[in-house]
């Protein structure tokens, strides 16, 4: 198939599909004073730190189910440290 230049046209629907990002697996769950919890579901390997350790932040019968106004900084930051898979992460508060 050519167009009037004489150049060859593509049959319609042959042009490569543009590729569409991956939806991320990483939610993020803030604090009101800018500290974050966040989360990638593809990590995580189920070993249940973050609910035995917190239950009152990490409940998975909640919606959210983390919610991170329940704990101090410091409990949130030492459970998260015991994550094996490095599925959460945490992010304090930027200094003022
Ligand atoms: S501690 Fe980490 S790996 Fe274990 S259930 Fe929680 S998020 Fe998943």
């Amino acid at each position: 198939m050519t167009d009037p230049s004489g150049a060859p046209r593509e049959p319609a629907g042959s042009a490569q599909p543009t590729p569409t990002p991956a939806p991320s697996s990483v939610r993020r769950y803030a604090r009101t004073d800018g500290a974050a919890v966040t989360f990638d579901v593809a990590l995580c390997q189920h070993a249940g730190e973050c609910v035995r350790g917190l239950p009152d932040v990490f409940d998975t019968a909640k919606r959210p189910w983390i919610q991170p106004e329940h704990a101090t900084l410091d409990e949130i930051e030492a459970v998260i440290d015991r994550c094996p898979s490095l599925a959460l992460k945490f992010e304090r508060p930027a200094a003022n």
